[in-house]
């Protein structure tokens, strides 16, 4: 009833899209934002700043001009 091996060993190319891309520097600054850091701000676009960085552009994001908020750090069991 088994059918005969079928494309196996051949890895399908992953089409990129499903790993979220958490960037972990400041866009202006390059300050380091690892993932667990609470210092970190985001727009919806996901583009990423420092709390500083955040005061100083008063938290509006100057690439799309959205509102940065504190991006949620991802801390405990993967
Ligand atoms: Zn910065
Ligand atoms: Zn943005």
């Amino acid at each position: 009833m088994m059918r005969p091996g079928r494309g196996i060993g051949r890895a399908a190319p992953r089409r990129g899209g499903d790993v979220l891309d958490m960037r972990t520097a400041c866009e202006r600054c390059s300050a380091e934002l690892p993932r667990d850091s609470t210092e970190a701000y985001i727009c919806s676009y996901e583009c990423t700043f420092c709390a500083r960085c955040t005061t100083e552009l008063t938290r509006t994001c100057p690439n799309c001009g959205g509102i940065l908020q504190l991006r949620p750090s991802r801390v405990g069991p993967a």
